[in-house]
């Protein structure tokens, strides 16, 4: 039952091959026997009320496409009915009384939820390793680390704990572990999915996003979880669409754009070479290559790494242990107790962040570093701009490696923000991009770890990605395959 995709699961639904009940509990025992560490929290009474509700909707005829199916949620979305810790000891013991608008969508779809994936705290991170409740391992190879920030997210994928996740990419969090991790993930065009209850982390960048075993499965999620929020002020008003539509499309003629900057130094001749197989793969399909150029790809980093620790010290100045989250138990005046808290509660890369953010936005290094970051910002959207007059899509690595070691890189936060270095430029300039699976590293070390192929589309895209992705998973069995 596991490794059925969800337009698998809803068939079975449907015509009662399975119940609710039965699929909530069969992934429930799966997490109960997981050693990866990828679940933060399961309320097992919680899950099974939900199901019976899913399956009374089902014996009533008013279910959706999507109804009795499990879903986990990465722990960055807030829920009235299990913790919502953010992977940080600040918000340890932290219930919400609302539910995020993502989380209230997908129940009004019927979905049933499993239950909370750990993440990097904040969801700042590219390993997994900066949450307070410990590394995820990659299902794939536990010696490995799961990408992050979504790291419990794409483990629980692959692992076929869950057939169906969320996830949020602020600078790749939903692409980069799904590349690790060898699954699919879509981020959406910014604006496009609510950030009401996505704990926030720099709020120009956050979007919320699905990751599934396949491209279609990704497309189910995208059409219940997109739509205008009045609780989200960057939320977009537009048309209701299903993002399927065009799954079954030819590729014929379809202008794939290369960038360059994208095979440069430093891209791994592994990954490198399972990326130019699967270009091959769309030239069979019918597609032509074309070499563009994104000149600005390098900036990337020094200004999404100004950018997203500005709006972080923004955002983070709540968590100061009065209104709620963690409160030192011993201070000696106010100005104390916001100190030892804060101490206490961050992890060293949130308080690296905020350090860098106060730092940028102060008086006398505005101008130099913040002001400067956004104007490079508005280049880099330029560049995606003047290249999607040559192209219909980009493709490229989504990662320069496959997934490294747990450990390998946990006190050297610089190698882990290069490692960004081809997921940022897409979060700055709002586009929607994706990751699909398209083989595996070389070695003894790498051949179990998994590579993944990016695609960027222009803004509003999603449905031509997703009907790109899905015919080279018509083609490939990269999605199909599982560690077990
Ligand atoms: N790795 C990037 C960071 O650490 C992106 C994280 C994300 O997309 N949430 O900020």
């Amino acid at each position: 039952m596991h490794t059925k995709t969800l337009a698998q699961l809803s068939a079975m639904l449907q015509s009662k091959q399975v119940s609710a009940t039965e699929l909530a509990q069969h992934f429930l025992d799966r997490i109960a026997a997981s050693d990866l560490n990828a679940f933060l929290h399961v309320d097992t009474a919680l899950t099974l009320e939900q199901a019976a509700a899913a399956d009374a909707r089902i014996a009533a005829g008013t279910a959706t496409a999507l109804t009795g199916i499990p879903i986990a949620h990465k722990d960055i979305f807030v829920t009235r009915n299990l913790r919502s810790t953010a992977g940080s000891h600040m918000l340890e013991n932290y219930v919400s009384p609302f539910d995020a608008t993502v989380v209230d969508k997908l129940a009004q779809a019927g979905m049933v939820t499993l239950g909370k994936l750990n993440c990097d705290e904040f969801a700042m991170g590219s390993s997994n390793e900066n949450s307070y409740f410990g590394p995820v391992r990659n299902p794939w190879d536990k010696s490995a680390v799961p990408g992050g920030s979504s790291g419990g997210s794409a483990a629980a994928i692959a692992a076929r704990l869950a057939p169906a996740v969320t996830g949020t990419d602020t600078g790749g969090s939903i692409r980069q572990p799904a590349s690790f991790c060898g699954i699919t993930g879509i981020k959406p065009t910014y604006g496009s999915v609510s950030r009401y209850g996505m704990i926030a982390f720099a709020s120009s960048l956050d979007q919320g996003g699905p990751m599934a075993q396949t491209a279609e499965d990704c497309g189910l999620l995208l059409n219940a979880m997109v739509g205008f929020d009045d609780k989200d002020s960057t939320s977009l008003e537009r048309q209701p669409e299903d993002f399927n539509r065009d799954l079954h499309q030819s590729l014929q003629g379809l202008r794939i754009g290369v960038p360059k900057e994208f095979f440069g130094t430093g891209l791994a001749p592994d990954v490198e070479q399972a990326v130019r197989a699967a270009l091959d793969q769309y030239v069979k399909l019918g597609a032509t290559l074309v070499d563009i150029s994104l000149p600005k790809t390098e900036l990337s980093i020094p200004v999404y790494y100004v950018i997203a620790p500005a709006e972080a010290s923004s955002n983070l100045s709540r968590f100061d242990g009065v209104r709620y989250g963690h409160r030192a138990a011993s201070y000696t005046d106010l100005d104390d107790m916001y100190r030892q808290s804060r101490t206490e509660g961050f992890g060293a890369e949130v308080k690296r962040r905020i350090l860098v953010g106060a730092y940028v936005l102060s008086h006398g290094y505005y101008d130099a570093y913040y002001l400067q970051a956004q104007k490079i910002r508005r280049l880099i959207a330029q560049d995606f701009a003047a290249a999607f007059e040559q192209c219909d899509v980009i493709m490229g690595p989504v990662a320069p490696t496959v997934a490294w070691d747990i450990g390998a890189q946990s006190d050297d936060p610089l190698a882990n923000y290069l490692a960004d270095i081809f997921t940022l430029s897409t979060s700055l300039a709002g586009l929607p991009g994706m990751s699909i699976p398209c083989g595996f590293g070389q070695g003894e070390k790498n051949a179990r770890r998994p590579v993944g192929l990016q695609l960027i589309g222009n803004y509003f895209a999603e449905a031509k990605l997703l009907n790109i992705a899905h015919q080279y998973q018509q083609v490939t069995d990269w999605h199909q395959r599982s560690p077990e």
